[in-house]
């Protein structure tokens, strides 16, 4: 099959399918088809020659709408392409559409998006995670080989491990931001999603590097030398199993055989501080995101609305245009932040977020590998947390504290529930040590 057999064949799969799980908020039919008609030409292919890529509706793609999942950004044209995706590019994969998301990545279900729920491919009663839960399905329904997401406090993760495939979230400042729509910039990280540990890793591979659009990408990443897993120590995170599903503890212990295996030793990693992780997380994310968010103004960015003075076209704008979730996180962190409560919150979220980070470098340094579940339950059904934030943050709560931390975890799909729904295992290794955790995966295959 050519290039451009490979593309029809993908848009009518998705033409056939994507009515019912609606992962893509548009498909870039012709585009792709002329695309891979150039790229069959070119004599010397690039490493992604042959690969079809969906992004999330954050990553700027010059020319096309972008929306980051939101109805106050409806119909606004992105000026240039985000240097991940521009890579991509580069190394000829064709994007073949942006992906539905929770609205601003604010969610873990995809509920959240001011379109539609994007469904579970593998039973679309259920939710397929969040917030990129358009990429991940589309990788998972085989609209495309691979796709682009982000993480914040585990939107790759949480939705790979809903859908039973792999998604990295990459080391801090190993992949450029520059051209994703801000949510919390310090914790922010696009990363790749694939069926394969090889496209996953071909992926990042591309992906990462210094940007001199984006001064938090390191200049020089010290990265690990090569280490065979069999020369690794598992460090295995103590964490409360109350509240998890029987069946993701069940294929946890089976992983942790598996790994202890094939490692040269296991070690028991106390982490004192992980209990806080969720608190701190959401009041930094959501500070953050209150001045990220500040933008969308209607004037600099979003689509205006009309009052009888400045401050009513603001609230009008901001009132119709963001949805109750976004509202909700951008209240709570001009809250966090502001004079008289700024040391009992963002302070005091910013000390455990130290704290967590410490309790990462004190792990590192008995085992080179990490590992807890990714997520504490198998995907739920839709609208069965949408009435209930708390406990759709609850399921964050062993995915943030790696953005916290700034180091770079993994999931890797590993065994189904009872209502074959997957089970994910998070593989958590130090900055800079992407290698370690794709040999880590090798060894649950
Ligand atoms: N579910 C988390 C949140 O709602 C994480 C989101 C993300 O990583 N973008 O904030």
């Amino acid at each position: 099959m050519n290039l451009e057999e490979k593309v029809r064949e993908h848009i009518n799969k998705i033409k056939e399918k994507d009515g019912k799980i609606k992962s893509f908020i548009e498909v870039w039919e012709e585009d792709s088809i002329k695309r891979a008609k150039e790229l069959e030409l070119k004599k010397e292919k690039g490493k992604l020659y042959g690969k079809i890529v969906a992004i999330k509706d954050n990553m700027l793609f010059e020319g096309k709408e972008i929306t980051a999942g939101s109805k106050i950004l409806k119909g606004h044209i992105s000026s240039y392409t985000a240097t991940a995706v521009k890579k991509m590019i580069d190394e000829d994969a064709i994007i073949i559409g942006r992906t539905n998301m929770d609205e601003f990545a604010m969610g873990s279900s995809n509920e959240n998006s001011a379109y539609f729920p994007t469904r579970n491919p593998i039973n679309t009663d259920y939710v397929p995670g969040g917030s990129s839960g358009g990429s991940a399905a589309a990788v998972a329904a085989d609209f495309a080989d691979i796709s682009l997401g982000s993480d914040t406090g585990g939107s790759i993760r949480q939705p790979a491990s809903f859908c039973g495939i792999y998604g990295l979230k990459p080391t801090y400042g190993t992949v450029s931001r520059y051209g994703l729509i801000a949510f919390a910039s310090s914790l922010d990280q696009i990363g790749p999603f694939a069926k394969t540990i090889d496209d996953l890793k071909s992926a990042y591979d591309t992906i990462k590097g210094f940007d001199p659009n984006d001064s938090t990408t390191y200049k020089e990443m010290k990265e690990h030398s090569d280490k065979k897993l069999s020369d690794m120590s598992l460090g295995i995170i103590e964490f409360d199993e109350k509240g998890c599903d029987e069946a993701v503890i069940e294929n946890f212990n089976k992983a942790i055989g598996e790994l202890s295996k094939k490692t040269k030793k296991t070690v028991k990693i106390k982490m004192p501080h992980l209990k806080y992780a969720i608190s701190s997380y959401y009041i930094v994310a959501s500070s953050e995101a209150s001045s990220n968010l500040a933008r969308f103004d209607g004037i600099r960015y979003g689509r205006y609305e009309e009052g009888k003075d400045l401050e009513s076209s603001y609230e009008k704008t901001r009132g119709k245009g963001f949805g109750t979730e976004v509202k909700r996180r951008i209240i709570l962190g001009t809250y966090a932040l502001s004079a008289g409560y700024y040391d009992e919150y963002y302070l005091k979220a910013q000390k455990i977020r130290a704290l967590v980070k410490k309790d990462f470098d004190e792990a590192f340094k008995t085992a080179d590998i990490l590992i807890i579940p990714t997520t504490p339950t198998t995907a739920f059904k839709i609208g069965e947390k949408s009435e209930n934030p708390l406990s759709m943050y609850l399921n964050d709560i062993f995915t943030v504290p790696v953005n916290l931390a700034g180091v770079c975890a993994l999931s890797a799909p590993y065994g189904k529930d009872s209502k074959g729904l997957p089970c994910g295992v998070q593989i958590i290794a130090d900055r800079f040590s992407e290698k370690y955790l794709f040999e880590a995966a090798k060894g649950l295959l």
